[in-house]
């Protein structure tokens, strides 16, 4: 769709570990630079920002270390518990 883009979960749901918010921000400030960088050209400035977020998206999403498998293997909720709080597993 044209002269749309989106931000934050819109463009990337997260798991509330750590990564969602955090890649959120500069997502925004790069936003905000593409702007100024194709002033008059709203076009070029979304496909200069969606190159770097989603190539950042990419990035978070290969670097989950298991999280998804934690969150929902069969010790959970435990297994969640443990990574938070440091006990043990099958608590
Ligand atoms: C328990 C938990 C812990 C987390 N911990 C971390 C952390 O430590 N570090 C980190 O980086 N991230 C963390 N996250 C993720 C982080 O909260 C999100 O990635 C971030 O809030 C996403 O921001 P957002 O602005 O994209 O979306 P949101 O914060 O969800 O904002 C979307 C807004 O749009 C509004 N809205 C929805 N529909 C409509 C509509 N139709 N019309 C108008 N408004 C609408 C909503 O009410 C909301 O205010 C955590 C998440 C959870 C649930």
């Amino acid at each position: 769709m044209a002269g749309v883009t989106l931000l934050g979960d819109a463009a990337r749901p997260r798991a509330p570990n750590g990564k969602g918010a955090n890649p959120a921000m500069p997502d925004g400030a790069g936003l905000g630079r593409a702007l100024a960088t194709h002033p008059g050209d709203t076009e070029a400035a979304l496909a200069s920002h969606e190159q770097v977020t989603f190539s950042r998206a990419a990035e978070v999403e290969a670097d989950d270390d298991g999280f998804y498998t934690t969150m929902i293997d069969d010790h959970a909720p435990y297994s969640l518990l443990a990574l938070m709080t440091g006990a043990e597993p099958d608590a």
